[in-house]
């Protein structure tokens, strides 16, 4: 019989309910027990969930109030000194308060101290909290919440296994805070407390220990392959059986490295690696079990599951009782029950499948395989077919005038009219802009006014007009106000945007929206992204009539303002049934038509935003030139269709560009604007060492701090910028849009800003 079961499931609840308990609890609205009361429940319906469904093992220890990576950090004992928990650690418990404290800088009780830095899991949009490093670190037991949540599961009658972050992970995700410090030299003193860990799990009668190690589908140096066999070595003793879990991809040449560990079992994405199957099959030592990701813990397809048992059966043949079978990874990426969506259109409902239905078709799978499928795993075997059937056959998906379009593109349409040099003196001609010219990213403060409209608006309570009129109001006033600070190139402000992607995506065909899928991103936020159906179109103009309102009311050059084709995609969940590149270029195309309309209606000057370039960037080195490479051509393939003196912008907000400016540069973008302002302008080196050859506005505000900037602290970067960068090529900007700030923030910040750049011209 195979085993079915889950890495990890959703914990946010179906109805956002930790969401709410959470923050409840941060209000002071719900106390400590009633939180409590809510994860358990939570919990108990999960596991439920997992039973109901027929897994034979179910999860424990991927629950958390916030982050599970935060909640191991503490267990071992890992919090910084700033947090005092120096008696809770002595004591062995951490407090549930002393760990929010870590994740958001405060919490119901204890001293508000400096939050832990957060950042985003491997390629997903998960956010967990970087675990911080010190040399001589100690570890020690320091939670008993995973025993006690063990001890919950088996009280209901769960089977149970137990999911936890490897070390060699952990210590991969942590970051070093001693200059010097090698992160490896951690591993001997934190290997008992992992131990120690496994021998009270043992004691509570857990059988098997999964320990997700996905660090290994990455590059690793040598020392750390080599780390691996150290430390497994040592737990490979502990008194349960090890599940080592990869996911996000291929272990490639650390595939030697983890069939050699001496675990009981080995779980492999093969959604992401299918290829690698055979190779694990070949190799895999007689003693292990092997677990098979097959069913897609990263996006909302329906699994293929007549396809998967015909893929599967020699692996079934091979192993026997040995083959497990699993979603490729943790189901936290997906959101939580199709079953919600009863207004979304049937047929679409039946292409998709989300953690909840992912669990019946695992559960299905390894029944298929095992030759002892029920009626109803038949029925959903062949439902399977026929909407997979129809999805490839369906005429919503593929339409011949978008795929004749792609077949169209030429190279020529990649480039501008003329080199960088000849375009920035016709741009120059074009907009007459002074030195250091002044702009914003984009958006301006989205108030409670804005909000409450679009609430109305999307309720049908406000017609329209009604509330069309109200965003034409809010251009004209954020106008004014930029004329009135000064601002050389001034933005529309964007009221009329909920999010930067789904605004777009509701404008394009292609595109779909759930009403509930949620996917938590980090502690209590979670996301909805749109799901890419079929091929990407634009049936009309999206921005063009804001952005010429905004235009008519000032002389000065509006800035109109886009998405970018890569992170429309990166945002949202993708087809499967062809290349991310080809749904890349779809997107460009429609965009493409955007950004000449808005030349058409007079617009000089067009940024494209870019923030999710660099998280696209694939887990393995040497496939990052090949996702390069289509992302640039996406990108020139959007903004290449204007005339010299249209001036092409694009933003990025995040602080490495050493190792893709190559790339950076190769979007052949007139201006990018970059985050830049808590760096110090360091960032700017890559620029300087590249020999960057456009324009730059590297950010002076910091747009995620209340305070106001003074004019000193920004001439300062500013200068500091301007010994990097020819002076004539900077630009001054704050790091990003501003549509989170108040605009009792917003205004001194940008007068501030404006007299900076003033002082600068007098200076230069
Ligand atoms: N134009 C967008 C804004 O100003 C850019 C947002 C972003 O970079 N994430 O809000
Ligand atoms: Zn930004």
């Amino acid at each position: 019989m195979s085993i079915s079961h889950v890495i990890g499931y959703p914990r946010i609840g179906a109805d956002r309910e930790l969401k709410r308990a959470v923050e409840a609890y941060w209000q002071g609205e719900l106390d400590r027990e009633g939180l409590e009361r809510a994860g358990r429940e939570l919990r108990a319906r999960h596991w439920a969930e997992q039973r109901e469904a027929g897994l034979d093992l179910v999860t424990v220890g991927d629950f958390a109030f916030y982050d599970q990576v935060l909640d191991l950090s503490v267990t071992l004992g890992a919090v910084p000194a700033r947090f005092g928990a120096e008696a809770e650690l002595a004591a062995g418990e951490v407090s549930l308060d002393t760990a929010f404290r870590m994740a958001r800088g405060r919490a119901p009780s204890g001293e508000p101290a400096a939050a832990c830095e957060m950042t985003k899991y491997f390629d997903t949009n998960y956010h967990y909290l970087v675990p911080e490093l010190h040399a001589g670190q100690s570890f020690r037991l320091a939670s008993s919440r995973l025993f006690e949540q063990v001890a919950e599961a088996q009280a209901l009658g769960h089977a149970v296994k137990v999911t936890l972050l490897g070390p060699l992970t952990w210590l991969w995700l942590g970051k070093a805070r001693d200059e010097g410090l090698d992160r490896l030299s951690l591993l001997e003193s934190l290997l008992p407390v992992y131990g120690e860990l496994l021998v009270r799990l043992a004691d509570l009668g857990v059988e098997w220990v999964q320990l997700e190690e996905p660090a290994l589908v990455q590059d690793l140096p040598r020392e750390w392959q080599q780390a691996y066999e150290a430390a497994y070595s040592v737990l490979g003793r502990a008194p349960v059986k090890l599940l080592l879990a990869s996911y996000f991809g291929g272990l490639g040449d650390n595939l030697g490295l983890a069939l050699g560990l001496p675990v009981a079992g080995l779980h492999i994405d093969a959604v992401r690696a299918p290829e690698q199957l055979a190779a694990v099959l070949d190799r895999l030592p007689a003693y292990k079990v092997l677990s098979v990701g097959a069913i897609d813990g990263r996006n909302v397809w329906r699994a293929d599951l007549a396809l998967l048992r015909e893929r599967l059966a020699q692996a079934r043949i091979r192993l026997g009782r040995r083959l497990w079978i699993a979603p490729s990874c943790s189901l936290l990426h997906v959101p939580v029950d199709l079953a919600r969506e009863t207004e979304l259109d049937p047929e679409l409902r039946s292409w998709l499948a989300f953690a909840r239905q992912k669990l019946d078709e695992t559960v299905t799978l390894a029944r298929l395989l095992d030759g002892r499928a029920t009626e109803a795993d038949r029925e959903r075997l062949e439902a399977a077919t026929l909407a997979l059937q129809a999805r490839r056959d369906s005429p919503r998906i593929h339409r011949p005038e978008v795929a004749d379009r792609l077949a169209g593109v030429e190279p020529a349409d990649l480039e501008r009219q003329s080199p960088y040099g000849v375009r920035a003196q016709a741009q120059r001609r074009a907009l007459d802009l002074p030195l250091f010219p002044t702009t914003t990213i984009g958006s301006f403060p989205q108030t409670a006014e804005i909000r409450a409209a679009r609430r109305a608006f999307k309720a049908g309570e406000l017609s329209r007009e009604a509330y069309e009129a109200q965003m034409c109001e809010e251009i004209a006033h954020a106008v004014a106000r930029q004329e009135a600070l000064g601002l050389d190139m001034p933005v529309h402000g964007e009221p009329e945007r909920n999010d930067m992607v789904e605004y777009f995506g509701e404008q394009l065909d292609g595109y779909a929206f759930t009403r509930f899928g949620w996917v938590q991103s980090y502690g209590s936020r979670c996301v909805k992204p749109p799901v890419i159906v079929g091929d990407v179109s634009r049936p009309g103009p999206m921005t063009v009539r804001w952005s010429r309102y905004a235009q008519s009311l000032t002389d000065r050059p509006m800035k109109g303002m886009l998405t970018g084709p890569v992170t429309m995609l990166q945002w949202a969940f993708v087809r499967d049934d062809q290349p991310r590149e080809t749904t890349c270029r779809q997107i460009a195309l429609a965009l493409r038509d955007e950004v000449r309309d808005l030349e058409a209606a007079g617009i000089r000057a067009i940024q494209i935003d870019e923030p999710a370039l660099r998280e696209g960037l694939p887990l393995r080195r040497s496939e990052w030139p090949g996702y390069l490479a289509w992302a640039v051509d996406g990108f020139r393939l959007t903004a290449a269709g204007v005339r010299d003196e249209t001036q092409i912008h694009t933003h990025m907000c995040y602080s490495e560009f050493n190792d893709i400016i190559e790339s950076i540069a190769a979007l052949d973008a007139d201006v990018i604007t970059i985050e830049t302002s808590r760096s110090n302008m360091v960032l700017l080196d890559a620029f300087q060492d590249f020999a960057y050859p456009n324009e730059i506005g590297p950010g002076v505000y910091d747009i995620h701090s209340p305070n106001v900037p003074d004019v000193a602290w920004m001439v300062a970067l500013m200068e500091k910028a301007a010994e990097r960068i020819p002076l004539e090529r900077l630009w001054v900007n704050p790091d990003c849009g501003l549509k989170t700030r108040r605009w009792e923030e917003v205004e001194p910040a940008l007068a501030n800003m404006v007299e900076a750049a003033r002082q600068l011209r007098r200076r230069f």
